[in-house]
């Protein structure tokens, strides 16, 4: 069992068979195999397995269909089979916010009631969604909203691809799936530690780079950790996207303060990690997000003992500097845009690039570390008292 850096509290596993709607298996978020294991369950004979699973594979993640009528190379005979058996489901999206700026924010409500939050941030030249892994987070880091939530559960595959599949439907790219695409970048930044739900992180992304599905290229997914050490390399190794590490801090007192994980794994062992990323040179750097604390992290000297850590360390490193954004009840402020751009040029000028990352959706509350869902940790007695009330109630 997973634990958190404190040692006490277990990682929540989702129920996955809150996926079966009136005892149809919904084939939305099933990887290939599992794909070819339904349809044989269901009675495909051997050799036809193969053919129908590109087939349903095809509509289910190139076409972003959800129905089985639309399925026109699939004869009417065998959709009217499939119907009785699976359903093709996104979660609801219980609501959609637009933010002046074009951000787009979706609360999405899953089969067992659990709330998370995706968003979308349209760019000159991209168009990037920024994916939720857990809802809520054990790590509790000092500046961000989604850190005072408690972890209620890891998302299952199927509700990280939905995401993907619900923001598609929201900016009607389907008639169109890889020409001229809106969402052309996927961040794994939004509420959760994608490294501590590492398999469904994984089989999600697998299904989201297929090269007969989604088909997004590695190269323009980017997951974001907090510095889950002895995850970072598997993340190279097995799922080959680019690497964001949360940094925050360039010494470990600081560091263990803002971000309690830091006491598990220092600032040494992040970076060797980073420095042993596989596929880290040049072209793919890794990017360091840094996220400007007024009089905590963002002095001159804190600039220069980045620089530092980025050559000892032998980085090839980009730095986003990340204005801080503001939630009800917290208790640091963001340095001065001057402070900022100062900060910036001091490591522009020592040759690394530290971009000032414009604040996105900061007023529906979208920007970098401000997501949170009202959804709650329940006990078991909570879950009791309400399965025996759904009971007597229906
Ligand atoms: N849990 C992962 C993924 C979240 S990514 C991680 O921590 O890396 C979201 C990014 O926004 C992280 O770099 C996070 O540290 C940063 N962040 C969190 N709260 C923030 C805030 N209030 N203002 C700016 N950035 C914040
Ligand atoms: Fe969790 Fe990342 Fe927020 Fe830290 S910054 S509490 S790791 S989501």
């Amino acid at each position: 069992m997973q634990m958190t850096p404190n040692g006490h509290e277990p990682i929540v596993q989702p129920r996955i068979a809150a996926d079966l709607h009136e005892g149809k298996v919904n084939l939305l978020g099933l990887n290939r195999d599992e794909l070819k294991d339904a349809l044989r369950d269901f009675g495909v004979p051997e050799k036809q397995l193969k053919m129908r699973t590109t087939q349903l594979w095809h509509w289910v993640y190139h076409k972003g269909a959800t129905s089985f009528d639309e399925m026109t190379t699939i004869s009417k005979d065998m959709r009217a089979k499939l119907v009785e058996h699976f359903i093709v489901k996104r979660p609801e999206i219980v609501e959609a916010q637009y933010s002046n700026d074009g951000t787009r924010k979706y609360l999405i409500r899953f089969a067992d009631g659990i709330e998370a939050e995706a968003v979308y941030i349209p760019e000159d030249d991209r168009g990037t969604l920024c994916v939720s892994s857990q809802v809520g987070c054990t790590l509790n880091c000092k500046f961000c909203h989604t850190g005072t939530m408690r972890l209620v559960r890891n998302l299952t595959a199927a509700e990280i691809v939905a995401q993907m599949m619900i923001a598609r439907d929201d900016l009607d790219e389907w008639k169109s799936p890889t020409e001229g695409r809106m969402v052309t970048n996927i961040v794994m930044m939004g509420m959760g530690e994608p490294l501590y739900n590492f398999d469904n992180v994984k089989k999600a992304l697998d299904i989201i780079m297929d090269e007969e599905g989604i088909q997004l290229s590695r190269r323009r997914i980017t997951l974001s950790t907090s510095g889950v050490v002895p995850h970072m390399e598997r993340c190279g190794q097995e799922i080959g996207v680019n690497l964001a590490v949360s940094l925050h801090a360039v010494n470990d007192e600081v560091r263990s303060e803002i971000m309690p994980i830091n006491k598990k794994y220092n600032l040494d062992d992040v970076l060797r990690a980073c420095a042993n990323y596989p596929g880290a040179h040049n072209a793919r750097r890794i990017t360091f997000e840094y996220a400007m604390l007024k009089g905590i992290n963002d002095s001159d000297e804190d600039a220069r003992q980045l620089v530092r850590l980025m050559r000892k360390y032998k980085l090839p490193a980009k730095v986003n500097l990340i204005p801080f954004n503001p939630w009800p009840g917290v208790e640091y402020e963001c340095s001065s845009d001057e402070q900022i751009k100062h900060f910036s040029d001091i490591v522009f000028q020592e040759g690394i690039s530290a971009p000032v990352r414009t604040p996105r959706g900061r007023d529906i509350m979208a920007a970098c570390g401000q997501l949170k869902s009202a959804s709650e940790k329940k006990s078991k007695a909570q879950i009791a008292r309400e399965e025996k009330e759904a009971l007597v109630t229906s």
